[in-house]
């Protein structure tokens, strides 16, 4: 099949989160079964020389968006099995930073319109438009409406993928025809109108053949309004054409045997470089450098739906225990300085690093003991799958792709991989801790079998592309 997947970030070239990981990951797994595989993305100013220089120019084209004519360059690089194709447009990408921009609407209308131009520039005709999150979801509706002028694209269809429901892409009645260049007959109930708003989420969401979220237990959980965030209507309605599969990791990637970031590299069947890992990253970050304390880590952005609130308010009974507490990321200003002032409170027991920092994440996978991942809403969650990888016990709430990924350590049966707990509760979630750090001091056996029983369980994409390409087939036999 020729498979056309759209992302707003792709790893290794840009990253800020979680989608960077599936969509540098999920096209190489498909192309590894036979696919025709190409990618796209926008040509953003942060993404690197070593990246550009391996480039090459396509071609150049000019396309109308409502009443502009917009440049477009075509940039491709080949790698892995996949062709990659770069969107380029100074006005829209060449700024610091993916997001956050006043014109973001304007930006990514422009990139997804750039994206149904590009099969006819290059005369390819995929069987399958794959788009993502909000970024890309004016890609399915465009299809809807150029199908029937660009050859290329007359029997393409398309698939949906909801990575994150919070962010919907919800604009102002006014950007519809002027930024979005769509005319009014798209704003009725069944496509983009939302409460006198225009909701890209929604409209693709209705506009695609089929719609995927990124694990099961998500997709279940989308039809409850805590989860949905205004969409459980929307869901309901096109349930019958939605399934949730669950994110893989790439094995090669993150491999502790192969990372040539950490200190020393390990395997299931010799530990000593993790404990190596450990002495390292505690003197890195300033940590008392104690190979027997368990390291607690949190990697991720610092949200509300991440789960901070509990870790916050029991954070001074979880230091009661001989424990140390590293956490990576930024996000809301109260968490960020809630960690700042409990690394200057707990010296050489405490480590916040505000930042994003891709190298100091693989040292403390590899580093740290425990990984905890108390979220309120977790789609999909790569970190604790990266962390079991990394022989990192990870304490999770039951909630999205860490339900479906952690089954509970069972210890009358030495079964499970993780520690966990249901209610968003401060208290169940510091019970969940000190069941894990008990373990960790208790029994050093049944600890060690827990890390390897992580390290060596299969999270890679080998089912979960298979059941992407069964929808593939199914849509494109309708
Ligand atoms: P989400 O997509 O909701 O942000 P995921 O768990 O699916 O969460 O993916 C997060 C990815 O981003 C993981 O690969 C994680 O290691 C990485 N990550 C998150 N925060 C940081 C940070 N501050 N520095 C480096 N990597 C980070």
């Amino acid at each position: 099949m020729k498979i056309f997947f759209v992302s707003s970030e792709v790893s290794p070239f840009i990253k800020t989160g979680g989608l960077a990981d599936v969509a540098s990951s999920l096209p190489p797994a498909l192309a590894s079964l036979g696919h025709d595989v190409r990618v796209v993305l926008p040509l953003y100013a942060g993404i690197g020389d070593q990246w550009r220089s391996q480039m090459t120019f396509v071609k150049y084209f000019y396309f109308r968006l409502g009443w502009r004519s917009s440049y477009c360059g075509l940039f491709q690089l080949d790698r892995g099995g996949v062709t990659y194709y770069f969107i380029d447009n100074e006005t829209y990408f060449k700024r610091n930073g993916l997001y956050g921009h006043y014109d973001d609407g304007e930006r990514f209308a422009y990139f997804s319109r750039a994206c149904i131009e590009v099969p006819a520039q290059i005369d390819w005709s995929p069987d399958v438009i794959h788009a993502n999150d909000w970024e890309s979801a004016l890609v399915p509706i465009y299809l809807k409406d150029f199908k029937s002028v660009i050859p290329q694209l007359s029997k393409t269809k398309s698939v949906y993928t909801i990575h994150n429901i919070e962010y919907q892409g919800r604009f102002g009645r006014s950007i519809l025809e002027d930024v979005f260049g769509l005319d009014s007959s798209h704003f009725n109930e069944k496509l983009l109108s939302y409460y006198g708003d225009v909701n890209l989420m929604k409209g693709a969401i209705y506009a695609s053949d089929y719609v995927t979220t990124v694990s099961p237990t998500y997709a279940n959980e989308l039809q409850y309004s805590f989860y949905a965030h205004g969409l459980e209507g929307v869901i309901a309605d096109n349930y019958y054409k939605m399934t949730g599969i669950l994110n893989g990791l790439d094995m090669d990637v993150n491999n502790p045997a192969k990372d040539s970031i950490i200190a020393a590299q390990f395997n299931p069947d010799d530990l000593s470089g993790k404990a190596a890992c450990k002495v390292a990253l505690q003197k890195e970050l300033g940590l008392n450098v104690d190979p027997e304390v368990p390291i607690i880590a949190c990697i991720s952005r610092l949200v509300g739906h991440k789960g901070y609130d509990l870790i916050t308010n029991v954070f001074h009974r979880i230091m009661e225990q001989n424990v140390q507490f590293v956490v990576l990321g930024t996000g809301e200003w109260g968490f960020e300085e809630f960690f700042r002032n409990a690394a200057k409170q707990y010296p050489g027991r405490v480590s916040a690093n505000i930042k994003y920092a891709a190298a100091l994440s693989s040292k403390i996978y590899a580093g740290a003991d425990i990984m905890l991942m108390p979220s309120v809403a977790e789609p999909c969650g790569l970190t604790q799958m990266i962390a079991m990888r990394y022989g990192t016990v990870p304490v999770v709430r039951l909630t999205g792709g860490l339900k479906d990924s952690v089954p509970a350590y069972n210890p009358n049966t030495g079964k499970g991989l993780g520690f966990t707990f249901g209610n968003i509760n401060a208290d169940d979630m510091l019970a969940a801790i000190n069941r894990a750090v008990d373990l960790y001091y208790s029994d050093k056996d049944a600890w060690v079998a827990l890390m390897k029983r992580g390290m060596t369980t299969d999270f890679s994409w080998d089912k979960s592309a298979g059941d992407y390409v069964s929808i593939y087939e199914k849509i494109c036999e309708e």
